[in-house]
């Protein structure tokens, strides 16, 4: 098992739209217990196979004590009660953006070893699963919202952390992450 690199927003990888999984191999459950493992060393709840550079249809999540791994997930269906949350992601560090997710969707998938599954996620899964189903068509959550924030960090004199949110826009984020990744010129 190896932690891999997770890609960050200026990356086209993230835009692309992942290709179906056909047959799954030891390479993919390779991947499946490398994403695990990136996932829980990131301290994230959700990782789709885009954002560690592997452009298949593939996420992990992990909620509430329970794993998931499902493979060419499909929402077949979706609850018409739209929830807002707050939403960050390991692709676009330091921010956060208010998302309208469905409450409940049933998604088809198949798990690590190939089965079928269905599964029914409510509230805060299912928000998950929305989040890293769109990693899989390319969107991200900076597409899906006009709330978005920076995440600023702030020691105050008693050297305890306080967070602050900073409204913020997608071309602010955009052009900050496009800056990040520009070489120094010699
Ligand atoms: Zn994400």
């Amino acid at each position: 098992m190896a932690v891999r690199k997770i890609i960050t927003l200026g990356n086209p990888i993230l835009r692309q739209k992942a290709q179906p999984v056909s047959k799954i191999t030891k390479a993919e459950q390779q991947l499946i217990d490398d994403m695990f493992e990136t996932m829980e060393e990131n301290e994230g709840v959700g990782l789709a196979a885009p954002q560690v550079a592997v452009p298949k249809r593939i996420f992990v999540a992990k909620w509430e004590g329970e794993t998931y791994a499902l493979v060419n997930p499909v929402i077949e269906w979706r609850s018409d009660d739209l929830v807002s949350g707050m939403e960050g992601c390991l692709s676009i560090p330091r921010v956060q953006a208010e998302v309208n997710r469905h409450l409940k969707i049933r998604v088809k998938a198949l798990d690590r070893n190939g089965n079928k599954v269905i599964i029914e996620p409510e509230g805060w899964l299912a928000r998950i699963f929305q989040h890293e189903i769109d990693h899989l068509d390319g969107i991200l959550i900076i597409d899906r919202s006009d709330d978005l924030y920076w995440v600023v960090t702030e020691v105050d004199e008693d050297g305890k952390e306080r967070t602050r949110l900073i409204p913020t826009t997608k071309s602010a984020i955009i052009a900050a992450f496009q800056k990040r990744k520009t070489p120094v010129r010699r």
